[in-house]
């Protein structure tokens, strides 16, 4: 596995050894768990090279705490993705990824506004805005995201659709515990008491009930509520336990 930190080298090698049309991405902020991964060998098993890219996006945080308490497992990181076949793991910095330091930015208007993005102003310009860098550096075939961000894989499969660009999003399952809760890099920061209470977050979204009753449930079981909302045929839901906030949506 080659890793790279310098977009030059990458451009070079994507016009020479991996000039291949058969090239999958997978885009992260590191930390990675078992979520990653099943993009990961989906797309390994799906095209001739697979490119990961860890690159924690500042612009999509509106909260600094967030950014700075983000777990850095880098060490680890890169030996599960040699390990998961990966040909090229992708690390650029801010300055090569932002060279108008974030003065240009992807907004989608309408569906961008519910939700995550109604609570984290600003959130899915920055989400946009690097996916839509990263896809024109590394010209996938296919890029793989994950159901557990379901808000924001509709909004990425819009932008690819409304920019016209040349890369098929494919839409992966959530892979949970065995308990239910959603594999997530922030599970890591949960007290012992809070992460035994986690699981409880999937169980009571999936429950028969209004949002309203939903919600009155996962209050009296400990959880600090964001939003529990159903969109189409999702309900979607974001809470806290203590500091950290987790996210999830299930087919309602
Ligand atoms: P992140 O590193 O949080 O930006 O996530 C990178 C990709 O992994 C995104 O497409 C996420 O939706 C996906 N992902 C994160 N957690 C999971 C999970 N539990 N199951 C499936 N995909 C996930």
């Amino acid at each position: 596995m080659r890793i790279i930190n310098d977009l030059k080298i990458w451009e070079e090698l994507r016009n020479t050894v991996y000039s291949s049309d058969s090239l999958g991405f997978v885009p992260t902020m590191g930390a990675l768990h078992k979520g990653h991964l099943s993009l990961v060998h989906r797309s390994v098993t799906e095209n001739d090279f697979t490119v990961v890219s860890i690159f924690l996006n500042p612009t999509q945080f509106d909260n600094a705490d967030d950014l700075h308490e983000y777990p850095d497992t880098i060490v680890s990181d890169r030996s599960r993705l040699k390990k998961a076949g990966v040909d090229v793991l992708l690390c650029p910095d801010y300055d090569q990824l932002y060279p108008d330091n974030y003065t240009y930015k992807i907004s989608e208007t309408e569906f961008s506004k519910q939700l995550c993005g109604k609570h984290r102003p600003g959130h899915f310009d920055g989400v946009l805005t690097v996916v839509l860098k990263l896809i024109n550096l590394v010209k996938p075939r296919r890029a793989y995201f994950g159901e557990k961000d379901h808000q924001q894989l509709k909004l990425v499969s819009g932008m690819v659709k409304a920019f016209f660009l040349d890369t098929e999003i494919v839409p992966c399952k959530t892979v949970r515990e065995i308990d239910g809760l959603a594999d997530s890099s922030r599970n890591s920061r949960l007290t012992p008491n809070n992460r035994k209470k986690a699981p409880l977050f999937y169980s009571i979204l999936n429950m028969d009930l209004s949002p309203d009753k939903v919600i009155e449930k996962l209050q009296s079981a400990g959880f600090k509520v964001e939003y529990v909302e159903d969109i189409g045929n999702r309900r979607y839901g974001a809470v806290y336990l203590g500091e950290v906030r987790l996210i999830d949506n299930v087919y309602h």
